[in-house]
């Protein structure tokens, strides 16, 4: 849509609709009191509307059709989908307009006896899916970046292990690609690839991960938009995949003084995202407030507004972590979490 300013001139108006032809579609001109608007007809992807915003008369210049229509729920009668809520298969988990489900485990994979005792444990609590991170976004080099930094065979021995607990006790495994160089190695041993936030806005890495045709679970980057969000998971489903999860984990907080929380936890996406699509979505309540005291109350939360799934890190010592201990919950404290959960689901879907 091309909105004209009011002093444009029948000049300006002819110059905006000579592009729109040129470039191949139909101009629709519609002249009101103060101001002339212009509609596009065809395939808005032919027309460049940064160019057309710098044209003299015109206002503004925007695409009509929404970026993200593969998984919008308003066009999915067009892409043959059934326009409800979409479920997400991994093994016997089924992630979507159900129970919602519960990934768990540490930040990050440190060792072999590390994760076994973690999946045995949050197994025990109630846990469907095994998370662990084998390469670590991290701040600074300096830090702790994960075994995978070790090179190709540090990080296969960690993906090894993962695998290994996640079979031992039969939980479906997810870990980050940090990389495009990582994507098929992770993709041999994991069964949900996990994109993070900071590289929410890497094209180029969605499009090698959708490709692996594996469940993908994409976070909201901390600065993004939801609109942002659902049109970079487009394209994932660009690629013919459409077991996307998504995944809200809090942005960035305003003000000058103390947030108290390490990002703002939006539960507000979580009803939004699903009027807008019909893919799952899940909550990270450890990332987003970085607050072991601040898990259950922002776990219930996520449920009650009607999350699909929430991802928890846990850890049966949060002292010992390497990474984000404060913010680790106890398999103890992930079965309250859990069963908490479940009832407020239950409570929830019958009102
Ligand atoms: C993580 O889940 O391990 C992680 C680093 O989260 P985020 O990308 O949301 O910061
Ligand atoms: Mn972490």
């Amino acid at each position: 849509m091309i909105i004209m300013r009011t002093d444009a001139t029948e000049e300006d108006i002819q110059r905006v609709v000579g592009e729109i032809e040129r470039s191949g579609l139909r101009a629709d001109v519609s002249r009101g009191e103060f101001m002339t608007v212009i509609g596009p007809v065809g395939d808005e992807r032919r027309l460049a509307f940064d160019h057309l915003a710098t044209l003299p008369g015109v206002k503004e210049a925007n695409m009509v059709e929404t970026p993200y229509k593969l998984i919008s729920r308003e066009y999915a009668r067009f892409f043959g989908e059934p326009g409800a809520h979409k479920t997400v298969t991994i093994g016997d988990v089924h992630l979507g307009n159900g129970e919602p489900v519960i990934i768990a485990g540490p930040c990050a994979v440190e060792s072999r006896a590390q994760l076994m005792r973690i999946g045995e444990e949050v197994k025990r609590a109630g846990a469907h899916v095994l998370r662990g991170g084998v390469f670590k976004p991290r701040s600074s080099v300096h830090s702790f970046q994960g075994l995978g930094a070790a090179g190709t065979e540090g990080a296969e021995e960690a993906l090894h292990w993962l695998r290994q607990a996640g079979d031992e006790y039969d939980m479906p495994v997810v870990t980050e690609v940090r990389g495009e160089s990582m994507v098929e190695l992770v993709a041999r041993y994991v069964d949900i690839m996990h994109i993070g936030a900071r590289n929410m806005y890497d094209q180029d890495l969605l499009v090698a991960v959708a490709r692996q045709q594996k469940p993908v679970l994409l976070k909201r980057h901390f600065g993004a938009s939801i609109e942002e969000l659902l049109s970079f998971s487009e394209y994932i489903a660009a690629e013919g995949n459409k077991d996307i999860i998504l995944c809200e984990r809090g942005i960035v907080p305003m003000g000058k003084g103390r947030s108290f929380t390490r990002y703002t936890l939006d539960l507000a996406a979580v009803p939004v995202i699903h009027n807008e699509t019909y893919l799952p979505v899940i909550v990270d309540p450890s990332h987003s407030t970085g607050r072991r005291d601040l898990i259950f109350s922002m776990s219930c939360a996520a449920v009650a507004a009607g999350a699909d799934g929430l991802m928890i890190e846990a850890h049966y010592d949060p002292s010992e972590a390497l990474v984000d201990g404060p913010q680790m919950v106890t398999p103890d404290e992930l079965e309250e979490i859990i069963q908490a959960c479940r009832r407020l689901h239950v409570l929830a879907k019958r009102t």
